[in-house]
């Protein structure tokens, strides 16, 4: 049987000022076994990624099987997760251009996603939205400053779900056009993140691409599809502190990041098959409701920094991410 969470987990190289201090890297990587080790506890994940793993091993290894889900009909969501730093921007965005080796999953999918439908489809249309959730906060990073319409959370009546009352959703019918409005919304998302005057990170960036297509089969029958795909770059997981709930100062600061918190919860709930899934607990998990668990297919790739001096947070994104695997 198909898993609905697989668990990946990406060890960035040691940077020059890493390098420079000398620090040794402290995180021990077997792709082959699909093995990190840490403090001499090894943890085995769906894939496992290296310094040397390119930003189109990680498309090849992960994602593309989930692109390919969402172009069949199916809803999927990408989360990158990890301490700040780790290289979660790097793995979901990294550089926006097109052909760029640096190019992360999102203009790898893009790319990928009209190809396909290019190349397959008698008919297509493709609706992007990009948005930002700051302190249970939402903000349209496409649509205008539109200070009157605020973003909202609804239940929809008719469809059964939650959608997003005044989110700008682009209809698009190029890859070209949705890399304007990739420039466009990542220069919305600095920004925000400069106003905000923040050192760490702890606002969630989702991009999603709605993929409708209608094909003829031969004996002339129309197929309907249409699927969805979230990619999404979170806060930093520092933001719920070590194991969570635990750190009572940092919740006390108000430093707990209650959509974080709420995801770990949900994924848990999801891999042990628990009757209760907490998705009415946050924003971010009332947003992703339909693309998580289910027929739903869901990757989380874990960051981590090679050095020494973030060994803890490092531990604390392994167990994370092993509990979203164990079954
Ligand atoms: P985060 O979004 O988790 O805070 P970033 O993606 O901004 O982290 O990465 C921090 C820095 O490390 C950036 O300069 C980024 O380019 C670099 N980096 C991250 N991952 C990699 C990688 N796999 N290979 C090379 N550089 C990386
Ligand atoms: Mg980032």
């Amino acid at each position: 049987m198909e898993k609905s969470v697989r668990v990946a987990v990406r060890v960035r190289p040691l940077s020059a000022k890493e390098k420079a201090a000398a620090r040794p890297s402290v995180v021990a990587v077997a792709p082959k076994e699909h093995q990190v080790t840490v403090r001499k506890k090894t943890y085995t994940f769906d894939r496992v990624f290296g310094q040397y793993a390119s930003q189109k091993d990680v498309f090849k290894g992960v994602v593309q099987s989930v692109v390919d889900e969402a172009l069949a009909g199916f809803n999927c969501t990408v989360f990158a997760y990890g301490q700040t730093g780790t290289g979660k921007t790097h793995t979901i965005q990294g550089k926006l251009s097109p052909h760029d080796e640096n190019a992360g999953i999102i203009p790898r999918s893009v790319n990928y996603i009209f190809d396909k439908l290019q190349a397959t489809k008698s008919e297509y249309s493709v609706r992007v939205s990009f948005l930002q959730l700051y302190n249970e906060e939402l903000k349209d990073l496409l649509g205008e400053n539109k200070k009157d319409k605020p973003l909202r959370l609804m239940e929809d009546a008719k469809r059964g779900g939650v959608y997003c009352q005044n989110l700008e959703e682009v209809t698009t019918l190029t890859a070209a056009h949705v890399f304007e409005l990739l420039e466009i919304g990542s220069k919305n998302r600095i920004t925000a993140e400069t106003l905000l005057n923040e050192q760490s990170s702890r606002s969630h960036c989702i991009f999603t691409i709605r993929i409708h297509s209608k094909e003829s089969n031969i004996p002339g029958e129309e197929m309907i599809r249409s699927g969805t795909l979230n990619l999404v770059d979170l806060a930093g997981s520092e933001c719920i502190g070590r194991s969570g709930a635990r750190n009572v100062r940092a919740r006390e600061a108000g430093n707990i990041n209650q959509s974080l918190l709420t995801l770990g919860r949900v994924i848990t709930a999801l891999v042990d098959k628990h009757p209760h899934v907490p998705y009415r607990d946050s924003k971010l998990t009332r947003l992703l409701q339909e693309s998580l668990g289910g027929r739903a297919m869901t990757t989380v790739i874990a960051t981590l920094g090679p050095a020494g001096d973030c060994i803890d947070e490092t531990m604390s994104t392994l167990d994370y991410a092993h509990r979203a695997k164990s079954i």
